[in-house]
């Protein structure tokens, strides 16, 4: 690096300090973010304010330099006959005052500001007329970063740093196999990288992108098939060979109400895994409400069936005990022997589950990380159950998996929807099922944007609802260490509802609370013992309190869409009509506002997120997979380059099962690029 020309040491560490640019091969996969049409030039008398960065063409009439000191700047009268300009430079003064010269042409590029009654620009571009790249076609712009920016690194330097690093390089070896490249008629390899740095014009930058894009997606796909094919390939799956006693007499007689067509599509997809004799690595997406838990348990009684044990493993104590709740009366008339282990079970309790798994006895197990303790050993685990699968990593669920001598089939829940291209790349090692119906007669929630002066209105209508016998969630943003604020506003929130509803019992719960506490004040709320629940996020996973009927949500704008919608999903399970009520500013920005009113339009999860995604991008899901694969993409969008990923995945597919060791000769370049990507330690602070 240091050796491309005008870098030099410094350069090199300050590029590979804030843009991880440690080589020739890091530099030119540093792209532009955007480009700008320098093929016109504005007259100066056009100028106006909401213009981006222009073009414009002219000569100095003079320089002078004004101010002293640090304040000290130097300023140039630019004109082109139609209109004059300021210039004005607070760096290199003297350098610069040498440089240019007044009479000559000069192309300057910058942003127009209204200044004294007059246009000027502030360390513009200026590039003679017949500087190479001056004034023609697209001009990329490279992100930079704060730091190099004051150091006086310019997009403009990265641009010549990338030419010379280009000529110096040659010709770039081709990194995909030529079968893709001619089928899809892709650009070379060489071609694309030098087209998205230079671009002749629009269709081929395009042309350029799609390339790059679909190689990048490409080689995350193939290194994430290639993964988990080797480790199917090394696992030998328990297989359930049959459907007894205990599904069907759980299926004709007990089950309360008959499932829906989502939720027997699931079913199907697992009893094909389990009956396969591969191990089974499954993701089930439901929307909150969606019955993901009868699936769960269903799915525990094929195990059951087969002779093995289950377990289900939740992430919080509050929702292993609803669970456990649920399910042990449920699966009670089949005679299924039921319990609960988490860190607060008490040490007799704990002992006797400890030998009943290991002798067998146990059927199902439903807890929390007490389940993964060393001391826990199951006598035939054959289905691992993991609710909310974000709260827990990949290594959680390989010391499951290691407790037994054969892996268990695994089935992870949540109830965050993600668009399915990005569910391929984040969950790429699991195949994914979904939930995308909603149990009958469930009423929509209705959801209301109301803002802070609005409040006693809102109480008014809270009061109503607990009059009818109904709770209440009041939910504040989460409590930040730095934050004061949001304590005090939490607490003063908490003070003006209990003041407000003094023959209500009001139960209060945050994040920063001791678990015991927050597990008692959850308790209250879930038993009907408070009516109202004024909480922070901590009750954003899974309880249910089919009772609630209204949440309140505070400071709205603060939330993201996902998160909205996850704590709306806590209302609107029982039969009473719900209510979800969005409390926000009223000047708040033109996006969040778009944000909260898509909220009051619609309730389907996937829509949700899928706006949610292209609002603000795949954000912290990119970057580390949930298998572990940690990945950036330089250029391709998760978001919005959907039928990419698709095309990425079907073709990495392909190869990989004509050729899986990539061995023949025609994909020579993969193992090699694959190394040169992924290979890299494992960076276990990222994964848990
Ligand atoms: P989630 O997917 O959020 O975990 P649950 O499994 O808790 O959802 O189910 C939500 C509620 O819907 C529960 O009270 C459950 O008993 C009920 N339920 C689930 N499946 C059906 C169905 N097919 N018909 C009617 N109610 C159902
Ligand atoms: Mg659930």
């Amino acid at each position: 690096m240091k050796y491309i020309k005008g870098v030099g040491p410094a350069r090199a560490k300050l590029l590979e300090e804030e843009l991880h640019i440690k080589s020739c091969a890091d530099l030119i996969r540093h792209y532009p973010s955007h480009y700008i049409d320098r093929s016109r030039s504005y007259p100066l008398a056009e100028l106006s304010g909401d213009m981006p960065a222009v073009q414009v063409r002219g000569r100095f009439v003079t320089f002078t330099t004004q101010g002293e000191g640090a304040k000290m700047r130097l300023v140039g009268l630019f004109t082109d006959g139609t209109a004059t300009i300021e210039v004005v430079w607070f760096r290199r003064i003297k350098a610069l005052k040498e440089l240019y010269q007044t009479g000559r042409e000069y192309i300057l590029f910058g942003k127009p500001q209204a200044f004294n009654n007059r246009w000027s620009m502030v360390h513009p571009e200026v590039d003679p007329p017949d500087a190479p790249g001056a004034a023609e076609g697209l001009r990329g712009v490279y992100p930079l970063t704060e730091k190099l920016r004051n150091r006086g690194v310019s997009s403009r330097n990265i641009f010549t740093w990338i030419q010379n690093a280009l000529k110096i390089a040659g010709h770039l070896p081709e990194t995909l196999p030529a079968s893709l490249i001619s089928r899809y008629r892709m650009m070379s390899a060489d071609q694309a990288m030098r087209v998205i740095h230079n671009p002749p014009d629009n269709a081929r930058l395009q042309q350029a992108r799609q390339r790059l894009k679909f190689e990048e997606l490409f080689y995350l796909q193939l290194n994430i098939r290639r993964y988990s094919n080797r480790r199917t390939a090394a696992v030998q799956g328990i297989r359930f060979p049959k459907i007894g006693r205990f599904f069907n007499t759980f299926y004709s007689d007990i089950l309360p109400f008959p499932l829906t067509g989502a939720q027997k599509r699931v079913l199907r997809e697992i009893r094909a895994d389990v009956g396969s004799g591969r191990q089974m690595n499954r993701l089930l997406q439901g929307d909150v409400g969606s019955g993901k838990t009868i699936v769960a348990l269903m799915s525990m009684l094929i195990a059951i069936d087969n002779g093995k044990q289950a377990c289900l493993m939740a992430p919080t104590e509050i929702l292993a005990q609803q669970h456990y709740e649920s399910l042990r009366s449920l699966a009670a008339p089949l005679g299924i022997n039921v319990r609960l282990l988490t860190g607060s079970t008490r040490k007799k309790d704990r002992d006797e589950i400890h030998a009943q798994l290991s002798d067998g006895s146990l059927h199902i197990t439903i807890g929390t990380h007490a389940l993964i303790e060393n001391s826990v050993q199951f006598h035939d685990l054959g289905m691992v159950i993991i609710d909310e699968q974000h709260r827990f990593g990949v290594m959680q669920r390989a010391r499951l998996w290691s407790k037994n001598a054969t892996l268990p089939h695994v089935l992870v829940m949540t109830a965050t929807p993600i668009p399915r291209t990005l569910a391929m790349t984040v969950y790429g090692d699991l195949d994914v099922s979904v939930i995308d119906e909603l149990p009958p007669g469930r009423k929509p929630i209705t959801t209301l944007l109301r803002y802070d002066d609005q409040r006693m209105q809102v109480y008014r209508a809270i009061g109503r609802e607990l009059a009818q016998g109904r709770q209440v969630y009041i939910v504040y943003p989460l409590i930040q260490e730095s934050e004061k604020l949001d304590l005090k506003s939490l607490e003063e929130g908490y003070e003006l509802v209990r003041d407000t509803f003094p023959s209500y019992r009001t139960a209060f719960v945050h994040g920063k609370m001791k678990p015991a506490e927050k597990d008692h004040q959850m308790h209250l709320f879930a038993n009907h013992d408070a009516h109202i629940l004024v909480a922070t996020t901590v009750i954003e996973v899974g309880v249910n309190v089919p009772n609630a009927s209204v949440m309140v949500i505070e400071n709205a704008e603060r939330f993201g869409l996902s998160q909205l919608h996850q704590l709306r999903g806590r209302v609107g399970r029982g039969a009473a009509q719900s209510y979800c009520i969005l409390m926000s500013k009223r000047k708040i920005a033109a996006d969040t506002r778009k944000r909260l009113e898509l909220m009051t339009t619609t309730t389907d999860g996937f829509a949700i997120a899928e706006a949610d995604l292209k609002m603000r991008g795949p954000g912290d899901l990119e970057g580390t997979l949930q298998s572990g694969i940690p990945f950036d993409l330089h250029i391709a969008n998760l978001a919005t380059d959907g039928q990419l990923v698709q095309l990425a995945r079907n073709c990495a597919e392909e190869i990989l099962d004509a050729d899986p060791p990539l061995s023949l000769p025609q994909h020579s370049m993969l193992l090699p690029e694959l190394r040169r990507l992924y290979y890299r330690p494992l960076d276990l602070s990222r994964i848990s």
